[in-house]
């Protein structure tokens, strides 16, 4: 098979995650057959990251099995506060809890790569992750080896800018996708993931997603990202809030087109899903343009770049999304534009703008970019 997988940094971790992984929620109470091939499909496409986040005994023992000594090619996130006491997958706060279902899946792995607070969505989570004795233990796994990194999992943007700011974490596991991104930040993803969206709650890309995403990058906290398909909603012609359902292919393309998104997992449950996944890497650039798809619904924050790259090509090849991604980190905070920013909007090797107008021309959400692209110039240049 031919070896196409493309490799990012998780954030400040060193770690290089593959872009596509595997959330292995789905392969739990499945066949051990069914979750081998699926591992094995997996790792023949040089996938390196997988998500462990369930807490049953058999499905963390079919992935152990079915690994076997491919453990250390692969990377693990396992999940602390994970638990299914009474046969439900819960979330546990109470240490001895915890660290009882934790060190299990730490006796099957060995260690683990990425050990992440669990499921820190509300005040209540935060503070029960934050004030108790709960990021202690965490903090003292990472000491003795047990775990190389601390990251979270949220889908809250302002819980996980709280947590964020403790300095505690490394890397986040978040639910990124265009339909929870137009969600505003006041309302809870869950509440609409279940019952649909109704496109009408849309007004854009919400500030303060698209302000978290900007967070991480300068903060050099890495995004993993479960939920990229919306739980399936948003390929559906039944579900969609779009006036068509996105692919798979325009869905990861969204989440990998965020700033500081390094890899996105989806739950395949089977070979042949993880394949299809793949594909990702042959398809044409056109079918995972999902700017078309967006731009039909309303915008309240016209003028903000959504990274689609619909304006290229640019005939001096100015990566015109990239530019934005670095220009709208920059702007968080003008007074302390970091060196690895600068080094980043170098290494960007492109020519002045000439200021043809294509790109604004072809731009679906009203994008200022030769206003844009001169300020990144003086900012970062
Ligand atoms: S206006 Fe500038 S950035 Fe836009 S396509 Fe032309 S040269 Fe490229
Ligand atoms: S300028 Fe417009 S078309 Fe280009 S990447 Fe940004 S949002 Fe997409």
């Amino acid at each position: 098979m031919e070896q196409i997988m493309q490799y990012r940094q998780i954030g400040k971790t060193g770690k290089k995650a593959s872009v596509i992984g595997l959330g292995c929620e789905h392969l739990d109470r499945k066949p051990y057959e069914q979750v081998k091939e699926t591992i094995d499909a997996a790792l023949a496409h040089d996938v390196n990251l997988f998500d462990v986040f369930m807490p049953g005994e058999e499905i963390r023992d079919h992935i152990v099995k079915a690994l076997g000594n491919r453990r250390k090619d692969i990377m693990i996130q396992g999940h602390i506060g994970a638990t299914d006491i009474n046969q439900q997958y819960d979330i546990s706060r109470d240490l001895p809890t915890v660290k009882k279902y934790f060190e299990a899946l730490l006796r099957k792995f060995g260690y683990i790569d990425f050990g992440m607070l669990f499921f820190i969505d509300s005040e209540e989570d935060y503070k029960g992750v934050f004030e108790t004795g709960f990021v202690t233990y965490v903090e003292q796994l990472k000491k003795q080896g047990d775990i190389h990194h601390i990251g979270f999992s949220s889908h809250s943007p302002v819980t996980a800018m709280k947590v964020i700011e403790t300095g505690v974490p490394e890397m986040m596991l978040f639910s990124i996708n265009p339909a929870f991104d137009m969600l505003p930040a006041e309302y809870y993803v869950f509440d609409y993931s279940e019952k649909g969206f109704g496109s009408d709650l849309f007004r854009g890309i919400d500030p303060k997603r698209a302000e978290l995403y900007r967070i991480c990058t300068q903060k050099q906290i890495g995004i993993t990202v479960m939920k990229a398909f919306g739980a399936t909603k948003l390929l559906s012609a039944e579900h969609t809030p779009y006036a068509q359902p996105l692919t798979v292919h325009q869905c990861i393309h969204y989440a990998l087109s965020r700033p500081a998104v390094a890899s996105v997992l989806p739950g395949c449950q089977t070979a042949a899903q993880m394949h299809d996944v793949m594909q990702y890497f042959s398809v044409d650039d056109r079918k995972k343009d999902y700017a078309e798809v967006l731009s039909r619904v309303r915008n309240d924050f016209k003028g903000s770049c959504v990274y689609c790259s619909h304006c290229q090509p640019c005939p001096v090849e100015i990566d015109i999304a990239a530019i934005h991604r670095l220009l709208d980190t920059a702007r968080l905070d003008l007074e302390h534009i970091s060196a690895s920013m600068q080094m980043e909007y170098a290494a960007l090797a492109h020519a002045s703008c000439v200021e043809c107008g294509h790109c604004e021309v072809r731009c679906p959400f009203g994008v200022p970019v030769i206003q844009n692209v001169k300020e990144a110039e003086v900012l970062l240049g």
